[in-house]
């Protein structure tokens, strides 16, 4: 699963960078969101490496709240199976 690249909310050009290329805006802003996100999401997949898929769909919840991604709904997808989730585990894996 390839994340889809992050894009300028003015012209919606993908960027890797704090401004814009095309349109010169400022995305620091959305880049410190997008990594807090993914700073969750990879502690999300610690605590479900170490058995605690409650601490994992906490983490994966706030990630998504920041920064929805196609990997956030897996992640919380595979904590919900280890806690027993089945419907919630189906409903997120249809999002994906
Ligand atoms: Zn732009």
């Amino acid at each position: 699963m390839t994340p889809a690249p992050l894009r300028c909310p003015t012209c919606r050009a993908p960027f890797r960078a704090a401004l814009c290329g095309r349109c010169g805006a400022d995305l620091a802003p959305l880049i410190a969101i997008a990594t807090a996100a993914h700073a969750r999401r990879e502690r999300a997949r610690l605590a479900l490496a170490a058995g605690d898929a409650a601490e994992a769909q906490r983490l994966v919840l706030e990630a998504r709240q920041l920064h929805d991604t196609g990997r956030g709904r897996a992640l919380e997808a595979i904590a919900a199976v280890a806690l027993g989730q089945r419907d919630e585990s189906l409903r997120l894996l249809r999002m994906s």
